[in-house]
């Protein structure tokens, strides 16, 4: 069954091959929505929204820390297509710090694009969606955010999720009166490249022993999860944070 027939959604951070934004965009495409992905590098994003199946995908150069660029991608959605139903708030970056080791520009970094990317592509495409009296809204944040890290990213990074989660559920409030949702996925240790090469195998066989299923997650996994909070599946569904984490986090 498609989910998203004639959607259009945004994929922000998406044109990173094995990561959760493509992932979930292709799911979405398999649907029947219509991808619009966005990534620093506009090659990047063409070459990642060619490579979806179907037709009428497009890749954007957009980057999330930037509120001018949010709305100049937001506006040429709106304009292409006449409707956005569903933003993912995927883009993000993680840093493996100690909490003194976070510089001034390690916070400004991993912060930025996590949460004020979150707030700003929100933003950006929130009077779309209030007008069409209906959107869904889907942020990363991580179990990072939950259980204090533990994972790979230092504690700036668990902050940035953590505000992503605080963000998430003030958004629901606030749109719902326009049938407008926000929710959070909750990803656990999932192999994508976001580590670039700096987990170690020590690192990686602790993360490991503290996943009940035993294994990391695939980009899909957190996918299906993506799937379900966008689509009218989850339509009495907002404010919430779903966990995708292999029972990493059972309480
Ligand atoms: P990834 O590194 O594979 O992809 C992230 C993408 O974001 C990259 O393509 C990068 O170019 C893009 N990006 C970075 N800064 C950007 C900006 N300013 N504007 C636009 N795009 C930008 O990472 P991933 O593992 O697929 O992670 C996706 C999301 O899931 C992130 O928010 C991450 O924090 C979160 N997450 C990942 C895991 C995991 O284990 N992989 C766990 C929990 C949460």
């Amino acid at each position: 069954m498609a989910l998203l027939s004639a959607k259009i959604a945004i994929v922000t951070g998406a044109a990173s091959p094995r990561g959760l934004g493509k992932a979930t965009a292709k799911l979405f495409a398999e649907h029947g929505a219509t991808v619009v992905i966005t990534d620093l590098d506009a090659g990047a994003s063409e070459a990642a929204a060619s490579d979806l199946p179907g037709e009428g995908h497009i890749g954007l150069a957009g980057n999330v820390v930037d509120k001018a660029d949010c709305l100049r991608v937001a506006t040429h959605i709106a304009d292409q297509f006449g409707r956005i139903d569903i933003l993912v708030n995927n883009a993000g970056i993680t840093q493996p710090l100690k909490l003194m080791e976070i510089g001034p520009e390690n916070y400004d970094a991993v912060t930025d694009v996590s949460l004020r990317g979150t707030l700003y592509m929100s933003q950006a495409v929130i009077p779309t969606m209030r007008a069409q009296k209906s959107g869904s809204i889907v942020n990363l944040s991580s179990v990072s955010a939950q259980r204090g890290g533990g994972i790979f990213g230092g504690p700036h990074y668990s902050a940035a999720k953590a505000g992503v989660l605080g963000l998430t559920k003030a958004m629901a409030r606030e749109l719902a009166p326009d049938n407008v949702r926000s929710n959070a996925i909750c990803p656990g240790f999932i192999a994508t490249d976001i580590t670039a090469g700096r987990l170690t195998d020590e690192m990686r066989a602790q993360v490991l022993a503290g996943i009940p299923m035993g294994r990391a997650g695939t980009a899909e996994d957190v996918a299906g999860c993506a799937l379900f909070l966008a689509s009218d599946l989850s339509a009495y569904c907002t404010g919430s944070e779903v966990d995708v984490n292999g029972g990493s986090l059972i309480h």
